[in-house]
């Protein structure tokens, strides 16, 4: 956006000129400024040198940016056109950009989210923002944009937005500094591009997920137990072994399974005529679009991602415990591994961009364990509830600090190349603690976590519109019309109770504040 920004600054500083300096524009002038190419940066006071035009066309440009951030928020938060009642669901990766055209944007969009919509100052709900750490730019006090990350945490901690992506992540190795469009970006959700196997590499832009698949991974463990059962007696010291040994042989065969599915419907959508989605090809939207080639040019970019469902439930049904116990874990990163290397075999076999996938699994979590406990009935620790735990998330009601949950997660999200997130649910406001929040973000940072959210109380006056933590009522006008924000799958969703289906509340209910127990002062 940096050449319009520059653009619209030359357009003011001409107007400067006639109205303050009274100076007539000639084309030298123009030719100077770099009008017709828009390359003259902003802050070039040799070439914009009258100040009084120069200072007058500064505050016009952020005033006319802040208010196109403004209509751009007030826009995406009332359009309803995801199918008819929706908002379409849109998030904006911001942060990296040094030049000061860039840095009015992103200090904008950071701006307009710390104030809120309208006249109640209403968090919005759209667009998901997504701050890109990247070091040496952004990550501490001396970097280029250190101020807008503070200002970014500032926006966290009162509208829960932005998430932060980290551009330096291992997955995204070999990325080029020079071109923005390959650091490390993300959708809301959690959905990511890997490394492109048809040649664009780790270029983000123009690509998307073609299709996902996933794997309900507790109910291959049932089968797996139940067959073991069948060749070993109860009694049998090999029992635990022989069932773990099933299960592989399951889960690989689930695996080859998925691939078919995933192949055979890219074969549809890439049979398809270009006119199903003719903005995206004749706009450039989808990089590689090919007209000679059919919509296949495009699509071969894009990613085919295998998912997964209930790690924790799987371990727990596998060995009597979970991931957050060494032992869990080492059978957790067996289970990470095969799908990793299978992935990455399917990816160069097939030339198409398979990857794997840690689930948002919105619905699925339900239903899910629905059919489970039809089947299985109740057991304890995997389906005394109406939910499976989320990819191979630690369980939500696991008590333990912000920094221990990352430790765990950390473990395992670099098998993930499709897409994955890392929550904590912080137990209170962090609007005084804005140093604690920077030590959380860069310790997952630090800790190679790809894409990372922090949950904090976010609750809001229906009648006069203020904004805390504070529960049933209103300290402001004392109302008890209270709307409680949540973020239930990356995105914010005003009223979870209708928009979420019971197991997914329940879930959102049962999940555990991480307390900020191990002090800060330990890292
Ligand atoms: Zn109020």
């Amino acid at each position: 956006m940096v050449p319009y920004v520059r653009k619209s600054f030359v357009k003011h500083y001409k107007k400067g000129l006639k109205y303050i300096e009274n100076i007539e524009v000639d084309n030298e002038m123009c030719k100077m400024w770099g009008e017709d190419k828009t390359k003259a940066s902003i802050e070039d006071t040799d070439i914009f040198e009258y100040k009084g035009a120069y200072d007058y066309a500064m505050e016009m440009l952020k005033e006319e940016i802040h208010q196109a951030v403004e209509g751009l928020y007030h826009n995406l938060n009332t359009l309803q056109s995801r199918s008819g009642n929706q908002l379409p669901f849109t998030s904006i990766n911001y942060g990296t950009c040094t030049l000061p055209e860039g840095r009015l944007i992103t200090d904008a969009l950071l701006e307009v989210s710390i104030e809120g919509l309208g006249g109640r100052h209403r968090t919005s709900i759209f667009p998901c923002g997504i701050f890109q750490c990247m070091r040496g730019v952004n990550r501490q006090p001396g970097d280029p944009n250190y101020d807008l990350f503070r200002k970014a945490l500032r926006s966290t901690a009162q509208r829960l937005y932005p998430n932060y992506a980290n551009v330096d992540w291992s997955g995204n190795a070999g990325y080029d500094p020079n071109r923005p469009e390959t650091y490390f970006s993300t959708m809301g959700c959690r959905t990511a591009n890997g490394w492109d196997i048809n040649g664009f590499e780790q270029l983000k832009d123009g690509r998307g997920n073609i299709c996902p698949v996933t794997i309900i991974m507790p109910t291959l463990a049932m089968k797996a137990k139940e067959i073991a059962l069948e060749k070993a007696p109860m009694f049998d010291e090999n029992l635990e072994g022989l069932t773990i040994d099933t299960f592989f042989e399951i889960l690989d065969k689930k695996i080859h399974e998925a691939k078919d599915m995933l192949i055979e419907r890219y074969k549809w959508i890439c049979s398809q005529s270009p006119d199903s989605a003719k903005f995206l090809y004749e706009n450039g939207l989808m990089a590689g679009y090919n007209p000679e080639e059919g919509i296949e040019s495009a699509l071969k970019h894009g990613t085919l991602a295998i998912g997964q469902l209930g790690l924790a439930e799987t371990l727990q049904l596998l060995i009597d415990t979970d991931h957050t116990e060494p032992e869990g874990m080492k059978l957790a990163r067996r289970i990470e591994q095969l799908f990793e290397d299978r992935c990455l075999e399917f990816k160069n076999k097939y030339k198409l961009n398979f990857g794997v996938y840690y689930t948002p699994a919105e619905n699925l979590c339900f239903t899910a364990m629905k059919k489970f406990k039809d089947k299985y009935g109740i057991i304890e620790n995997v389906s005394d509830k109406d939910f499976f735990t989320n990819s191979m998330h630690v369980p939500v009601w696991k008590e333990m600090g912000p920094f221990e949950k990352i430790d765990i997660e950390s473990q395992l999200t670099g098998y993930s190349s499709a897409g994955c997130i890392t929550y904590v649910e912080l137990d209170s406001g962090v609007k005084n603690n804005i140093d604690g929040l920077e030590v959380l973000v860069n310790y997952a940072m630090s800790k190679d976590i790809p894409y990372f959210a922090i949950n904090v109380p976010n609750d809001m006056c229906l009648d006069c519109g203020y904004t805390d933590e504070f529960n049933n009522r209103c300290p402001e006008c004392g109302s008890t019309n209270i709307q409680q924000l949540r973020r239930v799958t990356g995105y914010l969703t005003g009223n979870y109770k209708t928009a979420f289906n019971q197991g997914k509340q329940q879930e959102v209910e049962m999940r555990c504040k991480h307390q900020w127990t191990h002090g800060i002062l330990e890292i």
